[in-house]
């Protein structure tokens, strides 16, 4: 009995000691697994891309998002790029352009933020960035005659699409600058998805895509863009900015910045210095800091809730408003301050 008591009794010890064999086994393997990471940083798209992927197949995940971001650029975004989607576009301006259905789907999005905007936001504005060169190595201040010309053929609502060909009307010109960086965020979180990884962070110039896990993301000074104003917690979503920092040319004095306003052709002037919009898509934060820098603090607030956006403003006078939803944003830099 005694025996028999202490065989069932050690039966059960060898069946636990076995279970935590086994869960050790697995804690230590998926350790072991996700401890894999990978970081890497290239420039491309013009800009510096940051990714840090972690979990089991990290690397591969980097790789394919890197041949992914040169891929997008040559073959669709770039209208520098002889043969790509929007390149072919604006060649064939006046007829109809067979594309991808991921660029008319782009595309198709770009329009609904330029209807919700007013037009604030505008890819036709191609002729006049053109104009302006901030991309160039000199660039020039152009004539208001030069403007005027260039602004005739900015008009988002002359576009004509369906989801694998685009037309836009005798004349124009699309320039996707302000979603490209976006996009990609979008595309990197479709390679993370289906490669399984556990976490990463993608950064693509102004835009960074967190996946997987919360991570803090700066939101940069626009004095010092190698310095941060605050940070805010994030966790699958992307987050945008345009600042008017991040591309521009002084002349006689005066500051020139690459966020154009569509309705006069010259770059915005009002008392923002940049937007930060963070929401689930890359191509919806990207389109819609451009256009709150656009439209302003206030005239920007009912376009976000459109897109259950949110956004972090920072005025010329070193103070920053942040929308209902942005719980975590905390400054760290006292020489700004909360409005
Ligand atoms: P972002 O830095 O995302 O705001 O994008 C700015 C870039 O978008 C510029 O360099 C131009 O190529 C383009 N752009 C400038 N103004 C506008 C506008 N109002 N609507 C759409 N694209 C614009
Ligand atoms: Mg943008």
């Amino acid at each position: 009995m005694e025996k028999a008591h202490f065989f069932g009794a050690s039966k059960k010890w060898l069946a636990l000691i076995l279970c935590g064999v086994i869960i050790l086994g697995i804690i230590a393997a998926d350790f072991f697994i996700n401890r894999e990471k990978s970081e890497k940083t290239y420039v491309a798209m013009g800009t510096v891309i940051t990714s840090k992927i972690q979990g089991k197949g990290s690397a591969e995940a980097e790789e394919e998002i890197r041949t992914m971001i040169n891929g997008m650029e040559t073959a669709c975004l770039s209208w520098r790029c002889e043969g790509s989607d929007v390149y072919r576009i604006n060649e064939h301006n006046g007829t109809f352009e067979s594309v991808s259905q991921d660029t008319a789907k782009w595309i198709a999005d770009c329009v609904d933020v330029s209807e919700k905007s007013s037009g604030a936001f505008d890819i036709t504005i191609g002729k006049v960035t053109k104009l302006w060169n901030f991309d160039g190595e000199s660039s020039n201040v152009p004539s208001s005659k030069e403007i005027e010309k260039a602004l005739q053929a900015v008009d988002y609502s002359k576009m004509l699409f369906n989801s694998t060909a685009v037309k836009i009307a005798k004349g124009q010109f699309i320039d996707l600058g302000a979603v490209g960086k976006g996009i990609a965020c979008d595309s990197a979180r479709e390679i993370l998805e289906n490669s399984g990884v556990k976490s990463a962070t993608v950064s693509v110039g102004g835009s960074v895509l967190v996946f997987g896990k919360s991570a803090t993301v700066g939101v940069i000074c626009p004095d010092d863009d190698t310095k941060c104003v605050g940070t805010i917690n994030l966790k699958d979503k992307c987050v945008s900015t345009s600042g008017d920092y991040e591309r521009f040319f002084e002349k006689d004095g005066k500051k020139y910045h690459h966020i154009l306003d569509p309705y006069t052709g010259y770059p915005v002037e009002n008392n923002l210095r940049s937007v930060t919009v963070i929401c689930d898509s890359g191509l919806l934060s990207d389109a819609l800091s451009t256009a709150c820098f656009v439209l302003g603090y206030k005239g920007s607030l009912g376009l976000l809730n459109n897109y259950d956006a949110e956004a972090i403003y920072i005025f010329d006078d070193n103070t920053i408003a942040v929308t209902d939803g942005v719980k975590s944003f905390k400054l760290t830099d006292n020489s700004y301050k909360m409005k």
